[in-house]
């Protein structure tokens, strides 16, 4: 009998595993650039948190999550994404207190959500996101759009579209709010069981329904930008004109909608047009969030921050035919043939480690032609050969497999020679 691995999730194996180094280690440097540092928060949370901050109409809290009972009776929930944590963490920690403000964090770590998995939607994903919490300066906004926006770039995406939206300030939402109850109330029957459900408690999330998207009420249904009051409106302006003066592309979609009930003002999406990337084109969500600290018994702070999964951001990879340029190459194979040789190859490999040098050996018992297949196969620079006549003479042979030289070195030398041609 064998076992599988449980649905939604993948196992990540070498080969692929440096994918996915290479573009953790992008959105690491690029997060260095903006000055935001990374924090690590745990991978459960009281279920409570996710209630008060994701919302409870939304349909990760209503369906998604994977929660459980710990022995001592506490209801524990698997993290489904991570500004919950971030803003748990930053108001138990009062890192509003330090001096420097606003504080800039980002994360990259597994999340959670029962879904159905298919293509780019997985019940075990990881997310890169970050957080600007403690200034609501509109130019934060662009910046955390442009951090986004640079990590696709920069890893050779192109068919890129940024997607931005406000969903105003409070007595905006209020304004709306009640124009959008009052436009879908008469017809209500006709729609889904959820969104029946989400005309009182949450009706902005009717227009993010995805089975009631093509309802003919969704193309009337009114627009936030007909009820933002001069705030609001002004945010938005100086929002968009700071992306443009920093020649950034956007475009203004009046429907977007996130999926959490946590945001305001700014809400953007990038979304991937490579052909063939499938049904599902967003690559990343976010948006601005100034009650959020509040509502989970902080102090009062605006806070923005985005997040994408890194399975999406590798499908696009894909989609659009980027090679990664992944270095995966050993410096010097050491091929040891002989009893005495082959005694002697564990302290030589040694040696070559400590000085930095990426090395390796047999440890299969090859005979001598296979010991250089395998040589080929982990892409040596170097090839050392070893044979029982050379270690009796003091010398080790040495080949360069780009150009075949090969010459003989002492043995004592090896490590420094190997490293001066590197
Ligand atoms: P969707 O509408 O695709 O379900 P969402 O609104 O649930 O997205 P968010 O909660 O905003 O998405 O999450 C932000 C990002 O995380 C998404 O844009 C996507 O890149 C990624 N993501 C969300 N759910 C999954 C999943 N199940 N598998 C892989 N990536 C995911
Ligand atoms: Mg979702």
């Amino acid at each position: 009998m064998g076992y599988q691995i449980p649905r939604g999730t993948q196992d990540i194996l070498p080969g692929t595993v440096e994918k996915w180094q290479y573009v953790e280690n992008k959105a690491r440097e690029i997060c260095s650039r903006y000055n935001y540092k990374e924090i690590r928060t745990p991978i459960f949370e009281h279920t409570e948190l996710f209630l008060r901050s994701v919302g409870d109409t939304t349909d990760i809290v209503q369906k998604e999550m994977y929660t459980f009972t710990d022995r001592g009776e506490r209801s524990l929930t698997l993290r489904p994404e991570g500004t919950a944590s971030a803003v748990r963490s930053y108001v138990e920690n009062k890192l509003f207190g330090l001096p420097h403000q606003p504080t800039k964090l980002y994360y990259i770590g597994p999340m959670f959500r029962y879904e159905r998995p298919q293509a780019g939607r997985y019940r075990q994903f990881v997310q890169f996101g970050i957080e600007a919490m403690g200034s609501d300066d509109p130019s934060i906004d662009a910046e955390v759009m442009a951090l986004a926006m640079d990590v696709y770039k920069e890893l050779g995406l192109k068919r890129l579209r940024l997607v931005l939206n406000t969903l105003g300030d409070k007595e905006s939402r209020k304004a709306h709010r009640d124009a959008l109850v009052a436009h879908f109330e008469p017809r209500i029957g006709e729609f889904c069981h959820d969104c029946q459900n989400r005309l009182q408690t949450n009706p902005l999330r009717i227009l993010d329904c995805k089975k009631d998207r093509d309802h003919e009420l969704m193309k009337t249904a009114p627009s936030i930008h007909d009820y933002l009051n001069e705030e609001s409106r002004n945010y938005f302006e100086t929002v968009k004109s700071t992306l443009t003066a920093m020649g950034i592309d956007f475009v203004i979609d009046p429907t977007l909608v996130r999926g959490l009930d946590y945001y305001n003002h700014t809400a953007f999406e990038i979304m991937s047009d490579a052909e063939g990337f499938g049904a599902i084109t967003t690559l990343s969500g976010g948006g601005r969030y100034n009650g959020l600290a509040e509502e989970i018994g902080g102090p009062a702070t605006p806070g923005i921050g985005f997040a994408m999964s890194l399975e999406r951001l590798l499908l696009a990879l894909d989609a659009e035919g980027v090679t990664l340029p992944i270095e995966d190459s050993l410096d010097c194979y050491l091929v040891a043939m002989g009893e005495s040789a082959k005694e002697k190859a564990p302290s030589i490999l040694y040696q070559l480690r400590k000085a930095g040098l990426k090395a390796d050996k047999d440890y299969m018992d090859k005979k001598m032609k296979a010991q250089f297949k395998a040589a080929d196969r982990t892409n040596a620079k170097f090839v050392a050969v070893l044979g029982d006549d050379e270690l009796a003479n003091g010398v080790i042979s040495v080949k360069e497999m780009e150009s075949g030289n090969q010459t003989e070195v002492e043995l004592e030398e090896v490590t420094q020679y190997i490293l001066k041609q590197i």
